[in-house]
């Protein structure tokens, strides 16, 4: 995933400070530094996934919400989720940012948009400073209670005024836009159906004053783009466009029905999107147009969005999903398995405004994936693109700015077995 998207057979990768400082032929090795032998394996850039909500993972195949669209889902798990707290947050956060690294993940964003109980984005970055990966949380949130036309309970929607004000706290206190940054905070109201049109235009006013990037919901299905017709009179992009939020420093969710005006206008703004396929399929909310988003040069990242509706955090597995559904709509020449990896890591950094990671090339941050092609699933595959036409399904090692996060397959940054043990205790006082 370099410029020219070479592919090095028996090379070496050196990693310095944090950084990448030498991709090709084999050097000699110094002594007291630390080798990882990866013959046998595909060394790919860490993944980056660009649209998750951790918190769901503590709610995954809940009963009432396993078969209903968008809407009927969120309201079936609304009142669960208002039962969450500050603890809840971290290890579900916790819980999701494991599972992503096992699936080769290095970058993950977050979209936190209900603070029940207490609960903060902090609890989140907690998670990740512990997990290990890079991370950027978003500032979410929800305003348009029930009574007052929204789809959430009025229990879960904030004060305009105090959600702004802490956005403003969190960049203040986390954000971090130098090169190689591990954190960095974006500012992300839930959705046009939850939020109101100024809270929509005063956060792009604040994004910009504060050089963040924002995020949202956009045109995730049918009754999504028939309530922003019934509502504010205009399709999705229309909107976006009109309260500032469309441009390079902009990554929607989802963009499942977007037209061909609006895939234009992202085109032409620069504004980015994260593909969440299985969630799209699990909601049954449609197939993206992302052989035509592509075509029209938009940044297109990948998300397993909130394990409410995934119900994995598989990244690796999106991105296999990715391609298979561009050639169920599209033909089987749609998108090459070369093509998805791209998504996955390239597309994913420049989701996320960033030129640091996603690719393998001397200068990028040190942040690599190790795939051991030698076990059952690729046994007997031709070529590369067996990783993801055959597997393996989970990474051998992963590295975060040089740091081992997994090793041999194992979370070593933090016990995993913990982290099962309280995510399944929490599960279960949720459901009462
Ligand atoms: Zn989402």
């Amino acid at each position: 995933m370099d410029a020219q998207r070479r592919e090095i057979v028996d090379g070496d990768i050196v990693i310095h400070g944090g950084c990448i400082v030498h991709v090709g032929a084999p050097v000699p090795v110094a002594s007291g530094t630390q080798v990882i032998d990866a013959r046998g394996c595909l060394v790919t850039p860490g993944l980056v996934n660009t649209h998750h909500h951790l918190y769901q993972s503590m709610t995954r195949a809940v009963p009432g919400a396993q078969d209903a669209l968008l809407f009927g889902w969120l309201e079936t798990l609304y009142p669960i989720w208002a039962r969450m707290g500050p603890a809840e947050m971290r290890v579900s956060a916790m819980a999701g940012l494991a599972e992503l690294a096992l699936s080769g993940c290095s970058t993950s964003s977050d979209h936190l948009y209900l603070y029940p109980n207490g609960a903060r984005l902090d609890d989140t970055i907690e998670a990740a400073r512990e997990i290990g990966l890079r991370f950027h949380p978003t500032r979410g949130a929800m305003s348009i209670g029930r009574s007052a036309g929204g789809l959430p309970p009025d229990s879960l929607v904030e004060r305009e005024a105090a959600i702004l004000e802490d956005c403003i706290r969190v960049i203040d206190a986390f954000h971090d836009s130098a090169e190689g940054a591990m954190l960095r905070v974006g500012i992300a109201p839930c959705s046009p159906f939850s939020v109101s049109r100024e809270l929509m235009r005063d956060a792009a006013i604040l994004a910009r004053d504060k050089g963040v990037r924002l995020h949202t919901h956009l045109a995730e299905n049918e009754e999504d783009v028939a309530y922003s017709l019934e509502r504010f009179g205009c399709r999705p992009g229309q909107y976006a466009q009109d309260l500032g939020w469309t441009g390079p420093d902009v990554w929607h969710a989802h963009c499942v029905r977007l037209d061909p005006a609006e895939i234009a206008l992202f085109a032409r703004t620069g504004t980015c999107v994260a593909h969440c396929p299985c969630s799209n399929c699990r909601l049954g909310s449609g197939i993206a147009p992302v052989r035509a988003m592509r075509d029209a040069g938009i940044g297109v990242g990948l998300g397993v969005d909130g394990s409410a509706s995934n119900d994995q955090g598989n990244l690796l597995a999106e991105a296999r999903q990715a391609m298979l559904l561009q050639r169920a709509v599209s033909g089987a020449a749609a998108m090459s398995a070369r093509e998805a990896l791209e998504i996955a890591t390239l597309g994913g950094a420049a989701a996320l405004g960033r030129t640091d990671i996603g690719r393998i090339e001397a200068g990028a941050r040190g942040d690599v994936a190790v795939w051991d092609m030698q076990g059952i699933e690729a046994a007997g595959s031709w070529d590369l693109a067996a990783l993801l036409l055959a597997g393996p399904m989970r990474v051998r090692d992963l590295l975060v700015e040089g740091r081992p996060i997994v090793a041999e397959g194992t979370l070593v940054s933090t016990p995993l077995a913990p982290i099962i043990d309280a995510q399944r205790r929490m599960a279960r006082a949720l459901a009462g």
